[in-house]
């Protein structure tokens, strides 16, 4: 694995959280209890989880510009810098 300098999503040391629909699909379209929402624990960037790929996620996230998770991004989303 290269280390390129940045932290990764899966890193231990980001954390990110998801959130569990509370309500029926009916209602958000997400069962109870199905993983609903991305969001970052140091500020209000969040993203809602789909099953299309090509919908926003974690590379995709609008930090605060304090945010020490900021330039957190996926390793795939690197690889398309860097490659
Ligand atoms: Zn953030």
């Amino acid at each position: 694995m290269t280390d390129l300098g940045a932290r990764s999503f899966a890193d231990r040391d980001t954390e990110f959280y998801i959130d569990e629909s509370k309500t029926p699909v009916t209602v958000d379209g997400y069962a109870k209890g199905e993983p609903m929402i991305l969001g970052c624990r140091y500020c209000s960037a969040q993203v809602l989880l789909t099953r299309d790929p090509t919908d926003p996620g974690v590379d995709d996230f609008s930090h605060d510009t304090d945010c020490p998770q900021r330039f957190v991004r996926s390793r795939w989303f690197r690889r398309q810098l860097t490659e």
